[in-house]
């Protein structure tokens, strides 16, 4: 809990409400998506969430975000003052809010050398393309995922084009046709394109489960992956 935050609700209350006695007060911070206050009483508690954009607002924010919420709850004019100080800040923040998404999406795409520590996704996917597609395929940006993630074991990035492989898969005890396993997945990804089914994005088509199954080692795989 901010410190100060409950006397600035408090001045707030005693300016709207200078003759009624002070109500218990519950203040929490929520990670609102969308700018979002609220306060509700209950049983004679007023309970007040706040967006957690305001979590280092400075005081004068704080005080106009008090007195809105409570001019509300008690059906008094805002003042004009305090709405505009609010919205300004809220403003600022949901920009600097957007300008963090942004980096962090692109900071995720920041796509890592094919050659590992032990196994080269270039020459895996050239491997792959040679033994089960004519040498067809053109190759796309092949990528280590920058942490070791298990829930993402591969994908394909159709917009960046790239096959990014998590990097769980770049260590000795991974068998090699573990690897080319999950790249030769990725690369059905590319073969195939993703068809729309009506709204539904169908991602694995029948075509593919069935060219899936021509990979030879498909049953060692599916039972290295389940210890992985
Ligand atoms: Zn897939």
């Amino acid at each position: 809990m901010r410190e100060g935050l409950l006397e600035i609700f408090h001045e707030s209350y005693r300016e709207l409400r200078p003759a009624s006695s002070l109500p218990e007060l519950r203040i929490s911070f929520y990670p609102f998506a969308n700018v979002n206050n609220t306060i509700r009483l209950r049983e004679g508690r007023l309970l007040v969430r706040l967006s957690d954009l305001l979590e280092g607002a400075p005081d004068a924010v704080l005080r106009a975000i008090a007195h809105i919420l409570l001019a509300k709850m008690y059906r008094r004019p805002i003042d004009r003052g305090q709405a505009a100080r609010y919205r300004k800040y809220i403003g600022g923040q949901e920009l600097v809010r957007k300008a963090h998404l942004v980096r962090q999406m692109r900071g995720s795409k920041r796509l890592r050398p094919a050659k590992g520590n032990f196994y080269d996704l270039d020459s895996v996917f050239e491997d792959l393309n040679m033994r089960f597609f004519h040498g067809l395929l053109a190759r796309p940006r092949m990528s280590w995922s920058q942490t070791k993630t298990r829930r993402i074991l591969g994908h394909y990035d159709p917009a960046h084009n790239a096959i990014i492989i998590s990097r769980i898969f770049d260590h000795p005890v991974v068998p090699l046709y573990a690897v080319e396993y999950i790249v030769y997945h990725e690369m059905l990804h590319l073969k195939h394109p993703v068809k729309l089914r009506g709204s539904r994005r169908c991602v694995h088509s029948a075509e593919f489960h069935a060219e899936e199954k021509l990979f030879p080692k498909l049953a060692e795989a599916n039972a290295f992956l389940k210890h992985i």
